[in-house]
């Protein structure tokens, strides 16, 4: 099953890529792995996966000690901040910073001789009440203070639309989120990568300029639990 979902999964990509003139190595494909066992990830590191995502710190702490060390591991779950040492110590991708006292204490909590933690801000751009991500209007001012901090490098936005969104709205809020990276890389010109689209929405978040699909349940079959 996971080989086949995998198949079909680049299949989506591919031809979304070539219905809007894009290059195919231009979308990554993450591999959502929460809940998902060790042996479970294994299977799809066989199959060629590199790219894993994970929201849950001690969940993640055990399979990134468990499987083989060239996966690049994101973290896309809330940051606490009683956990920031932990991710700062195992990810090599956080793509969820929405906050200025997250982005200072995983910087501060970097170990020495480890490379920059490449990190995203994410963006509340379905403007939902008490959600993750920053405003529209907290964004530079957000960017600007990643872009002091050695032990970061600030690589983009990542955005996760209402779950209950009509796809016309998720497709204005993808071109919103396109727009963003734009403006952010007149600062930034190495923020490159742009996080959106999940197993419904990924054609619309491609055609949109996503650089990055992350999928659970179209590659590893519905939760159990959330
Ligand atoms: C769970 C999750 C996904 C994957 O969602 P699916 O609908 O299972 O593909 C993507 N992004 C984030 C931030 C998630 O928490």
């Amino acid at each position: 099953m996971l080989e086949n979902n995998i198949t079909s999964l680049k299949h989506r990509i591919t031809t979304a890529c070539q219905q809007s003139q894009r290059t195919n190595n231009s979308v990554n494909l993450l591999a959502v792995s929460k809940t998902r066992d060790i042996n479970t990830i294994k299977n799809a590191y066989d199959y060629g996966l590199r790219q894993f995502g994970e929201n849950y710190v001690s969940e993640a702490e055990q399979k990134i000690t468990a499987l083989p060390k060239d996966i690049e591991w994101h973290f896309i779950g809330p940051v606490q901040s009683n956990k920031t040492k932990t991710i700062a110590k195992h990810f090599h991708w956080v793509q969820t910073i929405d906050r200025i006292k997250t982005a200072k204490r995983l910087n501060e909590q970097r170990p020495k001789g480890m490379e920059a933690i490449q990190c995203l801000i994410q963006v509340n751009i379905s403007n939902e009440p008490q959600k993750s991500g920053v405003g529209v209007s907290e964004l530079m001012p957000l960017a600007q203070f990643i872009e002091t901090l050695p032990h970061l490098t600030l690589r983009g936005l990542m955005a996760i639309p209402k779950a209950d969104n009509k796809l016309t709205t998720s497709r204005q809020e993808f071109a919103k989120m396109a727009q963003l990276l734009k403006q952010l890389q007149l600062d930034a010109p190495q923020a490159d990568t742009l996080s959106m689209g999940m197993s419904k929405d990924l054609e619309a978040a491609i055609a949109q300029g996503s650089t990055m699909v992350r999928v659970g349940t179209d590659l590893f079959g519905p939760r159990e639990h959330v």
